[in-house]
């Protein structure tokens, strides 16, 4: 099986699954995509938290190609677009493609075969010619070092690892984070707890997301006039990739945007203390521009306390803060982040001489187009460094990348070739304009985040808005590429 087999894709997320339908579709359909879980759905079948629903419009989370009339709602919750993979999976004959439970732990180029030998947990090896990451940027949980967390005496567990079979009514909960997912299931948790205190490090920009149900009739009128579900999706991406401008250094857009964000902020807290801890001091989209139609209000109830004070460790019984206040919890949740800027570091990948990825990058991940590098040869990452968006649908994204490696695909054939390995001079010349542009954007300003390395390197965001990605990504420039 091995020696016959066009790629092979790690991970079952969005990326691996458009990867596999598009490459099967162009004629490359030897394929066998490795995912460590038993279902696929990335992200969508990790994270499955009380509230955990998508940022971004329904209409644009959703293939190009396999649109779904039947979400329900303006923004999609978690378990209807996990189930709207499966689906399409289905519907595109993926699912005898994928092997679950196939952990990836290492991925070594044999440049004499000219292929890549895939080692997975227990032992195996599979190879083939090219090698495709789905692992994308948000599948290592993280837990930010603080201490102490094992000393805790009550339940506790990471936002991507919720604990189901925990009853939360009436007791002390604990929520360390306020981010993306905290500001989901904060206030899912406040509905029953007897008390929930949130431990937020920093405050975050926050606006509505005014979400709603869509009605029986536009379902029907999206499955019967298809093209009225495409013009939508289309004017949804255009609007917000017009967004874009807002994530430039001081432009009226940002300031725009910042007035937004206050203004619904003051609209809904009135305490001006409690206003005050949640008022952001910098550049607006440095960190994640977040929505939400219930966070600030659940902060509002007298069960919720905000707590802003450090958090210094984590007791037995409970959190200790900065200023030595003890803040005893039933249940603990880490809603802490990932560790993003590691990228496909879950597996060790070897390229060519022997050379590991981690070393490659070890000051910071940087790819061509965030899709290939320098010394590995047909290796192709989707969603890798610098391909994440504040303003728009990371599946565009994907759908780029993958045309990007479809293309790259069908060269090889034409040429005959073993392999396409970016050169060392492209890979420099597209980062060094890349780091440029990113000096001028939001996520150089004064904040911490996901987005860059502790010195301070941006490795994982876009520097434009997602058509110029889409106008780079549309036809490869093999000039840039050493042919094998
Ligand atoms: P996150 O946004 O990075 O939030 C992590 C939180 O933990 C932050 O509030 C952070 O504070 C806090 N934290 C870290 N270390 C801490 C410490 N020592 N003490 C106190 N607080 C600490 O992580 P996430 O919420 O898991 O979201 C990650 C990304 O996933 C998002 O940005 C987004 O791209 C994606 N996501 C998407 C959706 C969606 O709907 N599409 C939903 C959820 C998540 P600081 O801000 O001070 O670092």
């Amino acid at each position: 099986m091995a020696d016959d087999l066009d790629a092979i894709i790690i991970g079952a997320g969005f990326g691996g699954l458009t990867a596999a339908i598009k490459l099967k579709e162009a004629g490359f359909g030897r394929l066998v995509m490795l995912e460590k879980a038993d279902r696929i759905g990335g992200t969508w079948r990790e994270n499955t938290y009380p509230g955990a629903c998508c940022d971004v419009p329904s209409r644009l989370y959703s293939l190009s190609f396999a649109l779904n009339p039947e979400w329900s709602r303006a923004f999609s919750p978690q378990a209807e677009i996990r189930d709207y993979m499966e689906r399409v999976a289905k519907q595109f004959g993926m699912m005898g493609l994928f092997r679950f439970n196939t952990e990836v732990e290492k991925a070594v180029w044999d440049e004499a075969a000219g292929q890549w030998t895939v080692t997975v947990k227990g032992g195996e090896t599979l190879s083939a010619p090219v090698l495709v990451s789905g692992l994308g940027q948000l599948n290592k949980p993280g837990y930010a070092g603080i201490p102490g967390r094992d000393a805790f005496k009550g339940d506790s567990w990471h936002s991507a690892g919720w604990r189901h079979d925990i009853d939360l009514t009436g007791k002390t909960v604990g929520c360390i984070g306020a981010g993306a997912s905290a500001i989901q299931y904060i206030p899912e948790i406040a509905r029953t707890a007897g008390k929930v205190i949130v431990f937020q490090r920093t405050p975050n920009y926050i606006v509505p997301r005014l979400d709603r149900a869509f009605s029986a009739f536009e379902k029907w009128l999206f499955r019967a006039v298809p093209a009225i579900d495409r013009l939508n999706r289309w004017f949804i991406w255009r609007m917000m990739d017009l967004r874009f401008q807002a994530f430039k250094t001081g432009t009226k857009s940002a300031e725009n945007f910042r007035g937004l964000a206050l203004k619904y902020l003051d609209a809904v807290v009135t305490d001006p203390a409690l206003k005050a801890k949640l008022t952001p001091d910098y550049p607006i989209g440095c960190k994640r521009i977040l929505v939400s139609d219930d966070y600030y209000q659940t902060l509002t109830r007298p069960s919720v306390e905000l707590v802003t004070e450090a958090v210094a460790e984590v007791t037995p019984a409970g959190v200790k803060t900065a200023d030595g206040a003890e803040h005893a919890c039933d249940v603990l949740v880490y809603g802490t982040g990932f560790v993003t800027t590691d990228f496909v570091s879950p597996v060790e990948i070897v390229g060519a001489g022997g050379r590991s990825l981690s070393a490659a990058w070890k000051d910071g991940a940087e790819a061509y187009l965030g899709v290939t590098v320098a010394g590995f040869p047909n290796l192709f990452m989707l969603y890798g460094p610098n391909t994440n968006l504040g303003h728009n649908s990371i599946i565009v994204m994907i759908e780029s990348q993958v045309g990007y490696l479809v293309e790259a695909m069908k060269e090889l054939k034409r040429r005959g070739a073993r392999s396409l390995t970016v050169t060392d001079q492209a890979l420099k010349r597209f980062n060094a304009e890349l780091q440029q542009d990113l000096t001028k954007t939001a996520w150089a300003g004064s904040c911490s985040s996901w987005y860059k390395t502790a010195s301070g390197k941006i490795t994982n965001n876009w520097s434009n808005d997602t058509a110029t990605y889409m106008r780079l990504m549309r036809s490869p420039a093999f000039a840039d590429y050493e042919v094998a």
